[in-house]
């Protein structure tokens, strides 16, 4: 039998140490050794899974990490102290100075403004393209591509990446496809549909209790090595690890991960449905007026649902504000950025996390600055949500 990804990661729930049920939290930012020669191999990479010092490799992140890989169905993982961690260090571990990537031009605005402003000052040629457009994509490709970055729904507008057509054309082209899976885990596996490295913001539904900033970075075994080689490495070097209390801490939401995607994603379809039969354009790759619903079904693992992010366009700012307002004094829902939390959040995104984005590319990528993104919460009536969304809508109409 194929297992599904919260199978997977349940097999990875053992009895510890001294009978505990949760796996044990070291602290330690340094390790002993028993002589000075194994010290040395160590440091060499000559001895597998060593922990010299917390920066590169400890035991309660190792823990996490065979969790996270399980999840996955990837050899190993790395947990960093942040999405933007993550998203940077899998960047610049696979780019040097004079490659060139190619990336979709929606995705997370710091993603956007770190490929826009940043990798150029390290000699990184970005080009951005329609993600869903595979003529553009190949048209973009030059002899110094070295990587395809995307979301697997992108944010805010939730365009689909296509994995497997994106993966054969990385590996015709030797170039790494990179993906950032932070609104769909368990739901997409990319690495499974032929990615070579997914990367998340934990921040969001894999801890899901809005209470740190984490990431993690998933791939082969040879290019988790590479990440945390004491002398080259990227993440060993500019040292974004995610601190072990922490670890622990979102290794055990992690467990419950399958049931809250459920959830989320059941309201985040019913609401979907609701905003589009009464007329407010409605974007959710659940929807058949989606247009990659078809694409989204055949990457999906169909147990999980849709996910939990929803869009509708309520066509001007003004109308946005007043709606989220008026949604956040009735207690539906935050307004504030990020996803993934128990409690609906809702924001303009134009104007927000995708403000990095000037106005004319905006424009061009077809967001509108009335656009209202939603988190969908784990409500546990989301009938009784709608009828007072509905006069919200009412008293702003
Ligand atoms: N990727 C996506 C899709 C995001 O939405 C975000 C944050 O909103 C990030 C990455 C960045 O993650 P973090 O805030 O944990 O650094």
């Amino acid at each position: 039998m194929k297992k599904d990804p919260a199978m997977r990661l349940q097999d990875t729930l053992k009895i510890n140490e001294f009978n505990s049920v949760n796996p044990l939290i070291s602290d330690s930012a340094t390790f002993s050794f028993p002589d000075a020669p194994t010290m040395s191999d160590c440091f060499e990479g000559k001895v597998d899974n060593a922990f010299l010092y917390s920066r590169h490799w400890n035991p309660t992140n190792l823990k996490f990490t065979q969790s996270l890989a399980a999840m996955e169905n990837t050899e190993a993982a790395w947990v960093t102290g942040s999405g933007m961690a993550a998203i940077t260090c899998a960047i610049l571990e696979i780019c040097k100075t004079g490659d060139h990537i190619i990336s979709s031009m929606t995705t997370y605005g710091g993603t956007f403004a770190f490929l826009k402003n940043y990798a150029p000052l390290l000699g990184i040629e970005v080009s951005f393209v329609d993600i869903t457009n595979l003529d553009q994509i190949v048209r973009a490709i030059r002899p110094n591509t070295k990587m395809i970055y995307s979301e697997s729904v992108t944010n805010p507008l939730l365009q689909i990446t296509d994995i497997p057509a994106l993966s054969s054309l990385a590996r015709d082209n030797k170039m790494q496809l990179v993906i950032d899976n932070t609104f769909t885990p368990m739901i997409i596996n990319p690495c499974e549909l032929g990615a070579h490295v997914t990367v998340y913001s934990m921040t969001k539904f894999i801890n899901g209790k809005n209470d740190c900033v984490a990431g993690a970075i998933c791939g082969t075994k040879e290019f988790i090595d590479a990440l945390t080689d004491v002398h080259t490495g990227t993440a060993m070097l500019l040292g974004p690890v995610l601190d072990p209390l922490r670890a622990s801490s979102i290794h055990k939401n992690l467990f419950t991960l399958h049931i809250r995607m459920q959830k989320h994603s059941e309201n985040a379809m019913f609401l979907a449905k609701a905003f589009e039969k009464r007329g407010i354009r409605s974007n959710y790759p659940g929807l058949p007026s989606h247009p990659q619903h078809e694409l989204f079904k055949q990457i999906m693992n169909p147990e999980f649902g849709f996910g939990g992010i929803l869009a509708i366009d309520l066509k001007t700012k003004e109308n946005a504000n007043k709606l989220m307002v008026a949604m956040q004094n009735r207690d539906l829902g935050y307004l504030a950025v990020s996803l993934g939390y128990y409690k609906t959040l809702f924001s303009n995104s134009g104007s927000s996390t995708s403000s990095e984005v000037p106005i004319e590319l905006q424009e061009e990528m077809g967001l509108s600055e009335g656009l209202v993104r939603f988190s969908v919460g784990l409500d546990q009536n989301i009938e009784h949500t709608w009828e007072q969304i509905e006069i919200c809508l009412n008293e702003i109409e």
